[in-house]
């Protein structure tokens, strides 16, 4: 809210008081303006002049209709034709209609397209940090993630980087927890990790190599057949929900909990000057349903895993978590590869430091919080 819109809501003594930045209780009152996610247009100018019809390309790295993500930026895409009464329409794009799964990065960048959904994790190959804003191994959660993102200084860094590639980022989802994946044979020992075939994108690939398997990248309809033909030991792909719908549990009975991502960030990403072009009006309803997808898609995954979990009930699934071994030797690991990336790219080692100092702090709440209430509950 501007100043004008807020004192012309009605300027009583305690608006005054926040307006001065302290509210009632003579406590500092929380400027918005320092979260990006929230930032505000400084334009007084709001018009409710009926808006010139803006129509923008999104491409997606999702075919159609794939569930959550897919229909999670069809539904934005609703929503923000709803709220901007027809003047801001989003056309989506699934994955090869437009352009390339892949290509939407560059495509976005150079102009082609005017935005894209897809998650940071796969472009790593342009700049290692890219992949931190999808989160890390033992890392951040989905919700200590996505605060980092809006109050802990996560979305101006990765502004700030994609603004050299001529793009702006906002937040596109989040995948949750996901599930380390299906194994073939049990994994008893980190022996047992050693010589897999294993697709496993991502820093948790790094990872799962520096443990003795050989990790794979596979598009999304060859992993079925591959872990079927036995041309892979072992995959992960997301959590219960899709997991069980692209049937590994028919050709892999061990299905393991996870450690390598543990709440993945997805974007929700705009060519800049496109961006820049849009009206305030148009742009805070993008912001406004960013969020509300963001938040909605995280909550979705949560919802449709509960029932595919149950599902999984009466299909000889053998859910279990990595023996200690494993997990203690994937840190060790994860640190090395970490350090490592720091010190060969500046970019890294300053998204890193940022993020590792948020959970440094994070982990403290959290464990007291959240840790120890389920802690509390199951036992
Ligand atoms: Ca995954």
């Amino acid at each position: 809210m501007d100043r004008r819109t807020f004192m012309t809501a009605g300027a009583t003594a305690s608006a005054a008081l926040l307006l001065s930045g302290c509210n009632e209780s003579g406590r500092q009152a929380i400027d918005y303006s320092k979260h990006p996610s929230q930032e505000l247009s400084s334009s007084d100018e709001y018009s409710s002049a009926p808006h010139k019809k803006v129509t923008l390309r999104l491409a997606t790295s999702w075919p159609a209709g794939f569930p959550i993500m897919g229909t999670g930026i069809e539904r934005f895409a609703e929503r923000v034709k709803a709220a901007s009464g027809g003047s801001l329409i989003i056309k989506v794009y699934p994955k090869e209609t437009l352009v390339p799964a892949l290509a939407v990065f560059d495509a976005a960048s150079t102009g082609e397209i005017d935005a894209f959904h897809s998650g940071p994790y796969y472009w790593k190959g342009k700049n290692s940090a890219f992949a931190l804003f999808s989160g890390t191994p033992f890392g951040l959660t989905a919700e200590e993630i996505s605060s980092w993102m809006l109050f802990g200084g996560g979305m101006e860094l990765w502004r700030d980087m994609y603004g050299k590639h001529n793009l702006y980022p906002l937040l596109g989802g989040n995948t949750n927890v996901q599930m380390g994946g299906w194994f073939r044979k049990p994994i008893r020992s980190l022996e047992d990790l050693k010589g897999l075939k294993m697709r496993v994108p991502g820093i948790g690939g790094e990872v799962f190599s520096r443990l003795g398997v050989n990790p794979v990248l596979l598009a999304a309809g060859d992993i079925y057949p591959s872990l079927e033909r036995g041309m892979i030991d072992a995959t992960e792909w997301v959590g219960p929900a899709l997991d069980l719908q692209m049937g590994f549990h028919k050709v892999a009975k061990y299905y393991y909990s996870g450690w390598h991502e543990p709440g993945s960030v997805l974007e929700l990403t705009f060519n800049k000057q496109v961006w820049e072009s849009l009206s305030p009006q148009h742009q805070a309803i993008l912001q406004i349903a960013s969020e509300e997808m963001s938040n909605r898609m995280a909550l979705e995954f949560h919802s449709a895993n509960i029932k595919a979990l149950k599902e999984m009930d009466g299909l000889g699934v053998k859910i279990a978590s990595f023996p200690d071994d494993v997990n203690r030797a994937a840190k060790k690991a994860l640190d090395a590869y970490l350090s490592e990336e720091s010190a060969r790219n500046p970019d890294f080692k300053r998204v890193f430091s940022n993020m590792q100092s948020y959970l440094a702090e994070s982990r403290a709440w959290s464990n007291i919080g959240l840790g120890a209430f389920l802690n509390v509950r199951e036992g």
